[in-house]
Protein backbone atom coordinates (compact mmCIF):
# COMPACT_ATOMS: atom_id res chain seq x y z
CA UNK A 1 0.00 0.00 0.00
CA UNK A 2 1.22 3.21 -0.88
CA UNK A 3 -0.14 6.27 1.24
CA UNK A 4 1.15 9.79 0.10
CA UNK A 5 0.59 12.50 2.56
CA UNK A 6 0.75 16.22 1.17
CA UNK A 7 1.31 18.34 3.70
CA UNK A 8 4.40 17.29 6.60
CA UNK A 9 3.77 19.67 9.76
CA UNK A 10 0.85 19.07 12.07
CA UNK A 11 -1.59 16.99 10.54
CA UNK A 12 0.35 15.42 8.06
CA UNK A 13 3.06 14.34 10.44
CA UNK A 14 0.66 12.99 12.76
CA UNK A 15 -0.58 11.06 10.54
CA UNK A 16 2.56 9.57 9.09
CA UNK A 17 4.06 8.61 12.11
CA UNK A 18 1.28 6.94 13.55
CA UNK A 19 1.13 4.69 10.30
CA UNK A 20 4.14 3.86 10.46
CA UNK A 21 3.50 2.62 14.45
CA UNK A 22 0.68 0.64 12.80
CA UNK A 23 1.94 -0.65 9.46
CA UNK A 24 5.33 -1.79 9.42
CA UNK A 25 5.08 -2.66 5.59
CA UNK A 26 3.47 0.45 3.94
CA UNK A 27 4.85 2.97 1.52
CA UNK A 28 5.05 6.57 3.22
CA UNK A 29 5.55 8.98 1.16
CA UNK A 30 5.17 12.96 2.46
CA UNK A 31 5.42 15.66 -0.01
CA UNK A 32 6.11 19.17 1.89
CA UNK A 33 6.67 22.35 -0.17
CA UNK A 34 8.07 24.83 2.65
CA UNK A 35 12.21 23.58 3.46
CA UNK A 36 10.90 22.18 6.80
CA UNK A 37 8.86 19.35 7.84
CA UNK A 38 7.51 18.79 11.52
CA UNK A 39 7.87 22.35 12.87
CA UNK A 40 6.39 23.89 15.98
CA UNK A 41 4.20 26.76 13.79
CA UNK A 42 3.17 27.65 17.11
CA UNK A 43 5.91 28.91 18.31
CA UNK A 44 7.37 30.97 15.82
CA UNK A 45 5.52 34.28 16.82
CA UNK A 46 8.25 33.55 20.11
CA UNK A 47 11.07 33.33 17.85
CA UNK A 48 10.32 36.61 16.29
CA UNK A 49 10.48 37.92 20.08
CA UNK A 50 13.33 36.48 20.77
CA UNK A 51 12.07 34.54 23.64
CA UNK A 52 13.10 31.07 21.98
CA UNK A 53 16.30 32.13 20.93
CA UNK A 54 17.32 29.20 18.99
CA UNK A 55 15.23 28.50 15.26
CA UNK A 56 16.58 25.16 15.12
CA UNK A 57 14.40 24.64 18.76
CA UNK A 58 11.17 25.12 16.50
CA UNK A 59 12.40 22.50 14.13
CA UNK A 60 11.82 19.07 15.82
CA UNK A 61 12.21 16.86 13.00
CA UNK A 62 14.29 16.34 9.40
CA UNK A 63 13.38 14.26 6.86
CA UNK A 64 16.48 12.64 7.60
CA UNK A 65 15.58 11.64 11.16
CA UNK A 66 12.35 11.08 10.21
CA UNK A 67 13.41 8.70 7.50
CA UNK A 68 15.68 6.79 10.16
CA UNK A 69 13.17 6.23 13.41
CA UNK A 70 10.06 5.82 10.97
CA UNK A 71 11.62 4.52 7.79
CA UNK A 72 9.18 7.83 5.82
CA UNK A 73 10.11 8.94 2.79
CA UNK A 74 9.96 12.88 3.00
CA UNK A 75 10.49 15.41 0.93
CA UNK A 76 10.74 18.77 1.28
CA UNK A 77 10.47 21.68 -1.35
CA UNK A 78 8.40 19.64 -2.91
CA UNK A 79 4.89 20.69 -3.91
CA UNK A 80 2.30 19.31 -5.49
CA UNK A 81 0.35 20.92 -8.51
CA UNK A 82 -2.85 18.57 -9.03
CA UNK A 83 -4.68 15.24 -8.29
CA UNK A 84 -6.50 12.73 -10.67
CA UNK A 85 -8.77 11.31 -8.59
CA UNK A 86 -9.73 8.80 -10.72
CA UNK A 87 -5.82 7.91 -11.93
CA UNK A 88 -4.98 8.55 -8.26
CA UNK A 89 -1.94 10.04 -9.40
CA UNK A 90 -0.87 13.14 -7.79
CA UNK A 91 1.96 15.64 -10.14
CA UNK A 92 4.59 16.68 -8.15
CA UNK A 93 7.03 19.40 -8.83
CA UNK A 94 10.31 19.17 -7.41
CA UNK A 95 10.95 22.92 -6.43
CA UNK A 96 15.22 22.62 -6.25
CA UNK A 97 15.16 20.98 -9.55
CA UNK A 98 11.89 21.86 -11.14
CA UNK A 99 11.54 18.72 -12.01
CA UNK A 100 8.00 17.52 -12.62
CA UNK A 101 7.28 14.27 -11.96
CA UNK A 102 3.92 11.80 -11.34
CA UNK A 103 3.17 9.45 -8.21
CA UNK A 104 0.47 7.08 -7.96
CA UNK A 105 -1.70 6.40 -4.59
CA UNK A 106 -3.20 3.91 -3.14
CA UNK A 107 -4.46 6.25 -0.49
CA UNK A 108 -3.82 9.99 -0.08
CA UNK A 109 -3.97 12.18 2.95
CA UNK A 110 -4.94 16.05 2.40
CA UNK A 111 -2.69 18.21 5.29
CA UNK A 112 -2.14 21.54 3.14
CA UNK A 113 -3.06 23.97 6.13
CA UNK A 114 -4.57 27.32 5.86
CA UNK A 115 -3.58 30.06 3.95
CA UNK A 116 -3.28 33.75 5.44
CA UNK A 117 -6.05 35.77 4.52
CA UNK A 118 -4.52 38.96 2.78
CA UNK A 119 -6.77 41.84 2.23
CA UNK A 120 -6.69 43.51 -0.99
CA UNK A 121 -5.72 47.00 0.21
CA UNK A 122 -3.04 49.33 -1.53
CA UNK A 123 0.23 48.81 -0.59
CA UNK A 124 -0.18 45.06 1.35
CA UNK A 125 3.04 43.99 -0.99
CA UNK A 126 4.41 44.89 2.01
CA UNK A 127 2.75 43.45 4.51
CA UNK A 128 4.18 40.44 6.57
CA UNK A 129 1.95 37.14 7.08
CA UNK A 130 3.42 34.76 10.02
CA UNK A 131 2.43 30.74 8.72
CA UNK A 132 5.62 29.38 8.00
CA UNK A 133 8.99 28.96 9.32
CA UNK A 134 10.37 30.92 5.54
CA UNK A 135 7.87 33.63 6.89
CA UNK A 136 9.67 33.78 10.28
CA UNK A 137 12.86 34.32 8.95
CA UNK A 138 11.59 37.19 7.08
CA UNK A 139 10.03 38.87 9.68
CA UNK A 140 12.74 38.02 12.15
CA UNK A 141 15.88 39.51 9.59
CA UNK A 142 13.16 42.60 9.59
CA UNK A 143 12.78 43.04 13.21
CA UNK A 144 16.67 42.51 13.58
CA UNK A 145 16.93 45.84 12.07
CA UNK A 146 15.21 47.18 14.98
CA UNK A 147 12.43 48.61 12.99
CA UNK A 148 11.10 51.99 14.57
CA UNK A 149 7.28 50.94 14.75
CA UNK A 150 5.29 48.15 13.59
CA UNK A 151 1.41 48.12 12.78
CA UNK A 152 0.07 44.46 13.42
CA UNK A 153 -3.56 44.11 11.16
CA UNK A 154 -5.54 41.95 13.45
CA UNK A 155 -6.52 41.55 16.84
CA UNK A 156 -7.31 37.52 16.94
CA UNK A 157 -4.59 35.01 18.86
CA UNK A 158 -1.41 35.89 16.04
CA UNK A 159 -2.25 38.90 16.26
CA UNK A 160 -1.69 40.09 19.74
CA UNK A 161 0.84 36.99 20.23
CA UNK A 162 2.79 38.81 17.16
CA UNK A 163 2.32 42.37 18.52
CA UNK A 164 3.37 41.40 22.02
CA UNK A 165 6.34 39.66 20.84
CA UNK A 166 7.60 42.82 19.29
CA UNK A 167 6.69 45.00 21.78
CA UNK A 168 9.33 42.68 23.85
CA UNK A 169 12.16 43.33 20.90
CA UNK A 170 11.39 46.86 21.70
CA UNK A 171 9.57 48.01 18.66
CA UNK A 172 6.90 50.48 19.36
CA UNK A 173 3.60 48.56 18.23
CA UNK A 174 0.19 48.67 17.68
CA UNK A 175 -2.64 46.90 16.80
CA UNK A 176 -5.30 47.63 14.50
CA UNK A 177 -8.56 45.49 14.84
CA UNK A 178 -11.96 45.75 12.70
CA UNK A 179 -14.24 44.64 14.96
CA UNK A 180 -14.76 46.50 18.49
CA UNK A 181 -12.82 44.08 20.65
CA UNK A 182 -9.82 41.87 20.03
CA UNK A 183 -9.61 37.88 20.45
CA UNK A 184 -13.35 37.41 19.06
CA UNK A 185 -13.89 34.14 20.93
CA UNK A 186 -14.36 36.22 24.01
CA UNK A 187 -17.16 38.34 24.81
CA UNK A 188 -17.01 41.69 25.12
CA UNK A 189 -16.58 42.44 28.93
CA UNK A 190 -13.85 39.55 28.83
CA UNK A 191 -12.18 41.26 26.27
CA UNK A 192 -11.84 44.25 28.01
CA UNK A 193 -9.62 42.82 30.36
CA UNK A 194 -7.25 41.45 27.19
CA UNK A 195 -7.75 45.34 25.61
CA UNK A 196 -6.57 46.85 29.18
CA UNK A 197 -3.43 44.75 29.48
CA UNK A 198 -2.28 45.43 25.79
CA UNK A 199 -2.74 49.17 26.28
CA UNK A 200 -0.96 48.82 29.67
CA UNK A 201 1.58 47.74 28.30
CA UNK A 202 2.29 51.07 25.89
CA UNK A 203 0.77 48.91 22.67
CA UNK A 204 -1.46 51.17 20.35
CA UNK A 205 -4.94 49.51 20.08
CA UNK A 206 -7.23 50.91 17.60
CA UNK A 207 -10.63 48.95 17.94
CA UNK A 208 -13.48 49.21 15.14
CA UNK A 209 -10.91 50.78 12.59
CA UNK A 210 -9.77 49.20 9.36
CA UNK A 211 -6.22 49.95 7.53
CA UNK A 212 -7.18 50.90 4.20
CA UNK A 213 -3.71 51.60 2.67
CA UNK A 214 -0.15 50.89 3.31
CA UNK A 215 2.41 53.58 2.42
CA UNK A 216 6.23 53.11 2.52
CA UNK A 217 6.52 54.50 6.14
CA UNK A 218 2.70 54.28 7.72
CA UNK A 219 -0.29 52.57 7.42
CA UNK A 220 -3.40 54.44 7.08
CA UNK A 221 -6.67 53.87 8.91
CA UNK A 222 -10.59 54.25 7.29
CA UNK A 223 -10.77 58.18 10.14
CA UNK A 224 -7.56 59.50 7.98
CA UNK A 225 -5.44 58.45 10.98
CA UNK A 226 -1.88 57.86 9.73
CA UNK A 227 0.15 54.96 11.90
CA UNK A 228 4.04 54.64 11.95
CA UNK A 229 4.41 51.69 10.54
CA UNK A 230 8.04 50.47 9.20
CA UNK A 231 7.19 47.41 9.70
CA UNK A 232 3.37 45.60 8.91
CA UNK A 233 2.21 42.71 9.53
CA UNK A 234 -1.32 41.27 8.97
CA UNK A 235 -2.78 38.62 10.67
CA UNK A 236 -6.31 38.48 9.93
CA UNK A 237 -6.97 35.01 10.34
CA UNK A 238 -6.74 31.43 7.81
CA UNK A 239 -8.89 30.03 5.46
CA UNK A 240 -8.73 26.58 4.67
CA UNK A 241 -6.09 25.88 1.62
CA UNK A 242 -8.90 23.98 -0.67
CA UNK A 243 -7.18 24.81 -4.03
CA UNK A 244 -6.22 21.36 -4.52
CA UNK A 245 -9.19 19.42 -3.11
CA UNK A 246 -11.33 22.03 -5.31
CA UNK A 247 -9.79 21.47 -8.29
CA UNK A 248 -9.72 17.94 -8.07
CA UNK A 249 -13.78 17.88 -7.67
CA UNK A 250 -13.69 16.91 -4.25
CA UNK A 251 -16.76 18.53 -2.26
CA UNK A 252 -15.80 22.07 -0.38
CA UNK A 253 -18.32 22.82 2.34
CA UNK A 254 -20.26 26.14 3.28
CA UNK A 255 -17.38 26.90 5.53
CA UNK A 256 -15.16 26.77 3.15
CA UNK A 257 -13.22 23.56 4.27
CA UNK A 258 -12.91 20.09 2.39
CA UNK A 259 -15.89 18.16 3.51
CA UNK A 260 -15.08 15.16 5.23
CA UNK A 261 -17.24 12.42 6.64
CA UNK A 262 -16.64 11.23 10.30
CA UNK A 263 -13.59 9.21 9.22
CA UNK A 264 -11.86 12.31 7.64
CA UNK A 265 -12.70 10.60 4.01
CA UNK A 266 -13.64 12.91 1.41
CA UNK A 267 -16.16 13.32 -1.23
CA UNK A 268 -13.66 10.77 -2.61
CA UNK A 269 -13.58 7.67 -0.37
CA UNK A 270 -9.07 7.22 -1.11
CA UNK A 271 -8.61 10.23 -0.11
CA UNK A 272 -9.03 11.87 3.61
CA UNK A 273 -8.70 15.49 4.31
CA UNK A 274 -7.48 16.53 7.75
CA UNK A 275 -6.36 19.65 9.72
CA UNK A 276 -6.74 23.32 8.73
CA UNK A 277 -8.13 22.63 5.72
CA UNK A 278 -10.90 20.50 6.75
CA UNK A 279 -14.23 21.26 7.84
CA UNK A 280 -15.18 19.87 11.52
CA UNK A 281 -18.23 18.80 13.15
CA UNK A 282 -18.97 21.18 16.16
CA UNK A 283 -19.88 18.96 19.59
CA UNK A 284 -22.66 21.30 20.31
CA UNK A 285 -24.86 21.36 17.55
CA UNK A 286 -23.50 19.12 14.97
CA UNK A 287 -22.63 21.49 11.96
CA UNK A 288 -19.97 21.65 10.17
CA UNK A 289 -17.22 24.04 11.88
CA UNK A 290 -13.54 25.40 11.15
CA UNK A 291 -11.33 25.42 14.10
CA UNK A 292 -7.49 26.13 12.70
CA UNK A 293 -5.82 24.81 15.91
CA UNK A 294 -3.09 22.31 16.48
CA UNK A 295 -4.69 20.14 18.67
CA UNK A 296 -7.49 18.83 16.60
CA UNK A 297 -5.05 18.51 13.64
CA UNK A 298 -2.23 16.01 15.44
CA UNK A 299 -5.73 14.50 16.81
CA UNK A 300 -7.54 14.04 13.08
CA UNK A 301 -3.63 12.60 11.64
CA UNK A 302 -3.80 9.73 14.29
CA UNK A 303 -7.82 9.10 13.43
CA UNK A 304 -6.88 9.00 9.62
CA UNK A 305 -3.90 6.81 10.17
CA UNK A 306 -6.39 4.39 12.66
CA UNK A 307 -8.33 4.22 9.87
CA UNK A 308 -6.34 3.88 7.03
CA UNK A 309 -4.46 0.86 9.28
CA UNK A 310 -8.38 -0.71 9.74
CA UNK A 311 -8.35 0.16 13.39
CA UNK A 312 -12.06 1.42 14.76
CA UNK A 313 -12.07 4.64 15.27
CA UNK A 314 -13.81 7.08 17.72
CA UNK A 315 -15.13 9.68 14.90
CA UNK A 316 -14.15 13.51 16.16
CA UNK A 317 -16.32 16.57 16.92
CA UNK A 318 -14.92 19.79 18.36
CA UNK A 319 -15.55 22.55 20.66
CA UNK A 320 -12.40 24.51 20.14
CA UNK A 321 -10.77 24.78 23.04
CA UNK A 322 -8.29 27.96 22.68
CA UNK A 323 -5.53 29.57 25.15
CA UNK A 324 -3.23 32.56 24.64
CA UNK A 325 -0.71 34.77 26.76
CA UNK A 326 -1.21 38.27 26.21
CA UNK A 327 2.04 39.78 28.73
CA UNK A 328 1.09 38.94 31.88
CA UNK A 329 -2.74 37.56 31.09
CA UNK A 330 -3.50 34.42 30.55
CA UNK A 331 -6.72 34.07 28.37
CA UNK A 332 -8.89 30.54 26.92
CA UNK A 333 -12.04 29.64 25.94
CA UNK A 334 -14.02 26.44 24.99
CA UNK A 335 -17.66 25.84 23.31
CA UNK A 336 -19.72 28.41 22.06
CA UNK A 337 -19.46 32.80 23.57
CA UNK A 338 -22.78 33.97 24.22
CA UNK A 339 -22.64 36.33 20.64
CA UNK A 340 -22.67 33.07 19.39
CA UNK A 341 -25.36 31.61 21.10
CA UNK A 342 -27.27 34.83 20.37
CA UNK A 343 -26.75 34.35 17.01
CA UNK A 344 -28.52 30.94 16.63
CA UNK A 345 -30.75 31.89 18.96
CA UNK A 346 -29.92 29.63 21.24
CA UNK A 347 -30.94 30.16 25.42
CA UNK A 348 -28.77 30.76 27.78
CA UNK A 349 -27.61 31.43 31.59
CA UNK A 350 -24.69 32.96 31.74
CA UNK A 351 -22.47 32.61 34.79
CA UNK A 352 -19.53 35.06 35.88
CA UNK A 353 -17.29 34.73 38.88
CA UNK A 354 -13.94 36.73 40.04
CA UNK A 355 -12.20 33.54 41.92
CA UNK A 356 -8.70 33.61 43.52
CA UNK A 357 -6.12 31.08 41.39
CA UNK A 358 -5.42 29.91 45.07
CA UNK A 359 -6.80 30.28 48.59
CA UNK A 360 -6.04 34.12 48.82
CA UNK A 361 -4.47 33.59 52.32
CA UNK A 362 -1.75 32.16 50.89
CA UNK A 363 0.89 34.42 49.24
CA UNK A 364 0.79 35.48 45.77
CA UNK A 365 -3.16 34.49 44.98
CA UNK A 366 -4.40 36.33 41.88
CA UNK A 367 -7.75 36.99 40.41
CA UNK A 368 -9.17 35.58 37.51
CA UNK A 369 -12.60 36.51 35.67
CA UNK A 370 -14.43 33.36 34.51
CA UNK A 371 -17.58 32.98 32.64
CA UNK A 372 -19.59 30.06 31.95
CA UNK A 373 -22.53 29.90 29.62
CA UNK A 374 -25.21 27.10 30.40
CA UNK A 375 -28.53 25.97 28.86
CA UNK A 376 -30.79 27.11 31.43
CA UNK A 377 -33.33 23.87 31.38
CA UNK A 378 -30.85 20.99 31.06
CA UNK A 379 -27.72 22.26 32.81
CA UNK A 380 -25.55 21.41 29.67
CA UNK A 381 -22.28 23.29 29.68
CA UNK A 382 -21.95 25.47 26.50
CA UNK A 383 -19.07 27.16 26.87
CA UNK A 384 -16.48 29.25 29.12
CA UNK A 385 -13.98 31.76 29.05
CA UNK A 386 -11.13 32.64 31.53
CA UNK A 387 -8.67 35.96 31.86
CA UNK A 388 -6.04 35.83 34.53
CA UNK A 389 -2.97 35.63 35.69
CA UNK A 390 -2.81 32.37 36.78
CA UNK A 391 -4.72 29.32 37.26
CA UNK A 392 -6.79 30.10 34.28
CA UNK A 393 -5.44 27.24 31.68
CA UNK A 394 -6.42 24.19 34.54
CA UNK A 395 -10.05 25.76 35.06
CA UNK A 396 -10.85 26.03 31.52
CA UNK A 397 -9.28 22.60 30.92
CA UNK A 398 -11.55 21.12 33.15
CA UNK A 399 -14.68 22.87 31.78
CA UNK A 400 -13.79 21.88 28.22
CA UNK A 401 -13.33 18.21 29.95
CA UNK A 402 -16.60 18.63 31.81
CA UNK A 403 -18.27 19.56 28.32
CA UNK A 404 -16.60 16.20 26.47
CA UNK A 405 -17.72 14.61 29.39
CA UNK A 406 -21.63 15.26 29.05
CA UNK A 407 -21.83 17.03 32.66
CA UNK A 408 -24.24 19.17 33.87
CA UNK A 409 -23.43 22.63 34.87
CA UNK A 410 -24.33 21.69 38.42
CA UNK A 411 -21.96 18.76 38.34
CA UNK A 412 -18.96 21.19 38.60
CA UNK A 413 -20.23 21.05 42.29
CA UNK A 414 -19.11 17.33 42.79
CA UNK A 415 -15.76 17.71 41.25
CA UNK A 416 -13.16 16.99 43.64
CA UNK A 417 -10.21 19.15 42.73
CA UNK A 418 -6.56 18.82 43.85
CA UNK A 419 -6.30 21.31 46.73
CA UNK A 420 -3.81 22.71 49.24
CA UNK A 421 -3.48 26.22 49.72
CA UNK A 422 -0.71 26.55 47.08
CA UNK A 423 -2.57 25.62 44.44
CA UNK A 424 -6.56 25.99 44.99
CA UNK A 425 -9.22 26.38 47.11
CA UNK A 426 -11.20 23.98 49.02
CA UNK A 427 -13.98 25.47 47.18
CA UNK A 428 -12.47 25.34 43.52
CA UNK A 429 -13.47 28.20 41.43
CA UNK A 430 -14.53 25.12 39.33
CA UNK A 431 -16.63 23.70 41.90
CA UNK A 432 -17.56 27.58 42.85
CA UNK A 433 -19.23 27.67 39.23
CA UNK A 434 -21.22 24.16 40.13
CA UNK A 435 -22.81 25.87 43.20
CA UNK A 436 -23.77 29.15 41.25
CA UNK A 437 -25.37 26.97 38.33
CA UNK A 438 -27.05 25.35 40.90
CA UNK A 439 -28.66 27.96 43.04
CA UNK A 440 -29.32 29.81 39.57
CA UNK A 441 -30.78 26.69 37.42
CA UNK A 442 -32.96 25.45 40.54
CA UNK A 443 -34.71 29.20 41.19
CA UNK A 444 -32.62 29.82 44.22
CA UNK A 445 -31.33 33.09 43.11
CA UNK A 446 -32.54 34.90 40.33
CA UNK A 447 -29.56 36.46 38.73
CA UNK A 448 -29.53 39.55 35.81
CA UNK A 449 -26.68 40.16 33.28
CA UNK A 450 -24.41 43.73 32.96
CA UNK A 451 -26.35 44.53 30.00
CA UNK A 452 -30.15 44.42 31.44
CA UNK A 453 -28.90 46.83 34.55
CA UNK A 454 -29.82 50.19 32.96
CA UNK A 455 -33.26 48.44 31.60
CA UNK A 456 -34.14 47.10 35.51
CA UNK A 457 -33.56 50.40 36.67
CA UNK A 458 -35.87 52.39 34.01
CA UNK A 459 -38.31 49.51 34.74
CA UNK A 460 -38.37 51.25 38.63
CA UNK A 461 -35.93 48.48 40.09
CA UNK A 462 -34.10 49.53 43.24
CA UNK A 463 -30.46 48.85 42.52
CA UNK A 464 -28.60 48.56 46.19
CA UNK A 465 -24.70 48.17 46.39
CA UNK A 466 -24.45 46.17 49.53
CA UNK A 467 -20.37 46.53 49.69
CA UNK A 468 -19.13 48.68 52.64
CA UNK A 469 -19.27 52.22 52.28
CA UNK A 470 -15.48 52.69 51.65
CA UNK A 471 -15.73 49.97 49.06
CA UNK A 472 -19.03 51.98 47.45
CA UNK A 473 -17.33 55.33 47.70
CA UNK A 474 -14.49 53.93 45.46
CA UNK A 475 -17.08 53.39 42.46
CA UNK A 476 -20.10 52.34 41.98
CA UNK A 477 -23.31 51.80 38.96
CA UNK A 478 -25.15 54.74 38.70
CA UNK A 479 -27.83 55.42 40.25
CA UNK A 480 -27.32 52.51 43.18
CA UNK A 481 -27.63 52.98 46.96
CA UNK A 482 -25.48 51.69 49.89
CA UNK A 483 -26.87 49.23 51.92
CA UNK A 484 -23.62 47.02 53.24
CA UNK A 485 -24.99 43.30 53.44
CA UNK A 486 -24.26 43.44 56.88
CA UNK A 487 -26.68 45.93 57.90
CA UNK A 488 -29.54 44.85 55.76
CA UNK A 489 -31.65 43.22 59.00
CA UNK A 490 -31.43 46.32 60.71
CA UNK A 491 -32.26 47.97 57.54
CA UNK A 492 -35.57 46.48 55.51
CA UNK A 493 -37.60 49.69 55.61
CA UNK A 494 -35.23 51.11 52.93
CA UNK A 495 -35.83 48.41 50.23
CA UNK A 496 -38.17 48.83 47.68
CA UNK A 497 -40.46 45.78 48.49
CA UNK A 498 -41.16 44.32 45.19
CA UNK A 499 -37.94 45.16 42.52
CA UNK A 500 -35.10 45.25 44.36
CA UNK A 501 -31.32 44.94 41.71
CA UNK A 502 -28.60 43.96 44.53
CA UNK A 503 -24.97 44.05 43.68
CA UNK A 504 -21.35 43.60 45.08
CA UNK A 505 -17.76 43.46 43.71
CA UNK A 506 -18.61 39.90 42.58
CA UNK A 507 -21.64 38.36 43.31
CA UNK A 508 -21.22 36.46 46.56
CA UNK A 509 -22.49 39.16 49.09
CA UNK A 510 -25.09 39.81 46.62
CA UNK A 511 -26.22 36.18 47.05
CA UNK A 512 -26.16 36.56 50.18
CA UNK A 513 -27.98 39.79 50.25
CA UNK A 514 -30.67 38.57 47.93
CA UNK A 515 -31.05 35.35 50.28
CA UNK A 516 -31.74 37.67 52.87
CA UNK A 517 -34.56 39.66 51.14
CA UNK A 518 -35.76 36.89 49.97
CA UNK A 519 -36.81 35.32 52.96
CA UNK A 520 -38.30 38.73 53.85
CA UNK A 521 -40.79 38.35 50.96
CA UNK A 522 -38.49 40.92 48.62
CA UNK A 523 -38.67 40.57 45.13
CA UNK A 524 -34.73 40.73 44.39
CA UNK A 525 -32.31 39.74 41.76
CA UNK A 526 -28.70 40.03 42.42
CA UNK A 527 -26.08 41.00 39.72
CA UNK A 528 -24.13 38.63 38.00
CA UNK A 529 -20.31 38.97 38.74
CA UNK A 530 -20.93 41.69 40.37
CA UNK A 531 -19.60 45.39 39.99
CA UNK A 532 -16.11 43.72 38.92
CA UNK A 533 -17.84 42.49 35.44
CA UNK A 534 -20.16 45.51 34.68
CA UNK A 535 -17.04 47.57 35.46
CA UNK A 536 -15.31 46.07 32.80
CA UNK A 537 -18.55 45.83 30.46
CA UNK A 538 -19.21 48.35 27.61
CA UNK A 539 -22.42 49.62 29.37
CA UNK A 540 -19.53 51.18 32.00
CA UNK A 541 -17.14 52.02 29.09
CA UNK A 542 -19.83 53.79 27.40
CA UNK A 543 -20.70 55.91 30.39
CA UNK A 544 -16.89 56.35 31.11
CA UNK A 545 -16.65 58.03 27.58
CA UNK A 546 -19.83 60.54 27.88
CA UNK A 547 -18.45 61.48 30.92
C1 LIG B 1 2.05 31.64 13.97
C2 LIG B 1 1.11 30.57 14.34
C3 LIG B 1 0.83 30.32 15.68
C4 LIG B 1 -0.06 29.32 16.04
N1 LIG B 1 -0.29 29.11 17.37
C5 LIG B 1 -1.13 28.10 17.72
C6 LIG B 1 -1.34 27.80 19.08
O1 LIG B 1 -0.74 28.43 19.97
N2 LIG B 1 -2.20 26.81 19.39
C7 LIG B 1 -2.84 26.07 18.43
O2 LIG B 1 -3.61 25.17 18.76
N3 LIG B 1 -2.66 26.33 17.13
C8 LIG B 1 -1.82 27.32 16.76
N4 LIG B 1 -1.61 27.57 15.44
C9 LIG B 1 -2.37 26.80 14.44
C10 LIG B 1 -1.74 25.45 14.15
O3 LIG B 1 -0.39 25.62 13.87
C11 LIG B 1 -2.47 24.82 12.98
O4 LIG B 1 -3.82 24.63 13.34
C12 LIG B 1 -1.90 23.47 12.58
O5 LIG B 1 -0.55 23.57 12.28
C13 LIG B 1 -2.66 22.91 11.38
O6 LIG B 1 -2.09 21.73 10.96
P1 LIG B 1 -2.22 21.28 9.43
O7 LIG B 1 -1.50 19.99 9.32
O8 LIG B 1 -3.61 21.36 9.01
O9 LIG B 1 -1.45 22.40 8.62
P2 LIG B 1 0.02 22.96 8.79
O10 LIG B 1 0.60 22.54 10.10
O11 LIG B 1 -0.03 24.40 8.49
O12 LIG B 1 0.82 22.20 7.66
C14 LIG B 1 0.47 22.34 6.30
C15 LIG B 1 1.71 22.13 5.46
O13 LIG B 1 1.30 21.77 4.17
C16 LIG B 1 2.21 22.31 3.24
N5 LIG B 1 1.54 22.37 1.93
C17 LIG B 1 0.44 23.10 1.60
N6 LIG B 1 0.09 22.88 0.31
C18 LIG B 1 1.00 22.01 -0.18
C19 LIG B 1 1.18 21.40 -1.46
N7 LIG B 1 0.36 21.66 -2.47
N8 LIG B 1 2.20 20.55 -1.62
C20 LIG B 1 3.03 20.28 -0.58
N9 LIG B 1 2.92 20.83 0.64
C21 LIG B 1 1.92 21.66 0.83
C22 LIG B 1 2.52 23.68 3.80
O14 LIG B 1 3.77 24.14 3.33
C23 LIG B 1 2.53 23.41 5.31
O15 LIG B 1 3.84 23.23 5.79
C24 LIG B 1 -0.70 28.55 15.04
C25 LIG B 1 -0.42 28.78 13.69
C26 LIG B 1 0.48 29.77 13.34
C27 LIG B 1 0.79 30.00 11.90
Amino acid sequence: MRVVIIGGVAGGMSAATRLRRLDAEAEIIVLERSGHVSYANCGLPYFVGGVIEDESALLLQTPKSLHRRFALDVRVHTEVTAIDAAAKVVEVVDLSTTKVYELSYDVLVLSPGATPVIPPIPGIARAMPLRTVEDVQKMSEAVARIPSSAVVIGGGFIGVEIAENLHHRGVATSIVEAIAQVLAPLDPEMAQLVADEIQGHDVGLYLGESVVAIHPSTVELASGELLDAELVIVAIGVRPDVSLARAAGLQVGSRGGVVVDKFNRTSDLSIYAIGDAAEKTDALDGNATLVPLANIANRQGRVVADHIAGRTVRPLKTIGTAIVKVFDLTIATTGWNEKRLTAMGVGFQAIHTHPASHAGYYPGAKKMALKMLVDPFTGEILGAQGVGTEGVDKRIDVLATAIRAGLKAPELADLELAYAPPFGSAKDPINMLGYVAENVLSGLEETVQWNQVETLQREGFQLVDVRTAQEFAMGTIPGAINIPVDEIRGRLNEFNQDRVLVTCQVGMRGHTASALLKEKGIHVMNLDGGYETWVNSPSARNLQLVS
